[in-house]
């Protein structure tokens, strides 16, 4: 006999569809879980363990984007402890690359800075890395900054996945881990990107932006992004 698919998130108990993630069964009850590598209609990798809840009966804490529900799991979303994580998390994002908010295109309109004034983070507590990383603005219509990158790679998955271009990837090992497209050519030289802008409008920091953009001035449309994701859904459900 199966088990009924039912499990409890923060007190409320929630049936869920066989395969779905603990972060799908949350989003669906109202609960928020913090996340910045996950968007819905994307493959989840688990990259920024911002969605960690704690799974009673088991002392590690657990990545909900990529943990499938299971009957009877006690799940904890909103804890000290994972306040304390979380806060820690966006400090060393913050501290690794050159998050200058004050000269961002993305400034008012980020999903770490939204994260960090969520989490009270008013300094940090770890050394600056202060990297020299590059700008490239060989493409007509978009740039890149890798000091505002946060490894996320949902320009990777957007671009593969829903674009089916495959342009971006990541190179390198941990703290000197690059994207890059094509075979690292600048992206203005790039042969497979169709200029559609998908990943420009998934980033969630001022990593990818529109040329041209001023401090403050980059508007985001994912509307637009979500019909493509809606519409590619329907397409691999109808052959
Ligand atoms: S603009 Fe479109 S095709 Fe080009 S890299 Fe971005 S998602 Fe890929
Ligand atoms: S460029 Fe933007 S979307 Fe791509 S990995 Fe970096 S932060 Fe994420």
């Amino acid at each position: 006999m199966t088990a009924e698919r039912k499990m409890r998130i923060n007190d409320v108990q929630v049936k869920f569809e066989e395969g779905e993630t603990v972060l799908a069964c949350a989003r669906r009850a109202g609960v928020r879980i913090p996340t910045l590598c996950h968007f819905d209609g994307l493959s989840d990798i688990g990259a920024c363990r911002l969605c960690l809840v704690e799974v009673e009966g088991s002392a590690q804490l657990a990545a909900s984007c990529v943990t499938r529900a299971e009957p009877g799991m006690v799940i904890r979303c909103h804890t000290t402890r994972l306040a304390e994580y979380r806060k820690v998390i966006l400090e060393l994002l913050l501290a690794e690359r050159n998050h200058v908010c004050s000269v961002c295109v993305a400034n008012g309109n980020c999903e770490l800075q939204d994260l960090a004034t969520e989490h009270q983070i008013d300094h940090v507590r770890f050394d600056y890395q202060f990297p020299a990383l590059g700008v490239d603005l060989s493409h007509g219509q978009f740039g890149v900054d890798h000091n505002r990158c946060i490894l996320c790679t949902r320009c990777v998955r957007v671009c593969d996945e829903i674009e089916g271009a495959h342009t971006w990837d990541v190179a390198g090992r941990g703290g000197t881990s690059r994207v890059i497209t094509d075979l690292a050519q600048p992206w203005g030289e790039s042969q497979t990107c169709t200029s559609c802008g998908k990943c420009v409008e998934l980033c969630p920091t001022g990593a990818l932006f529109p040329r041209g953009t001023s401090v403050g001035g980059l508007v985001r449309d994912r509307g637009r992004i979500e019909l493509a994701m809606a519409h590619r859904r329907h397409e691999s459900c109808h052959g």
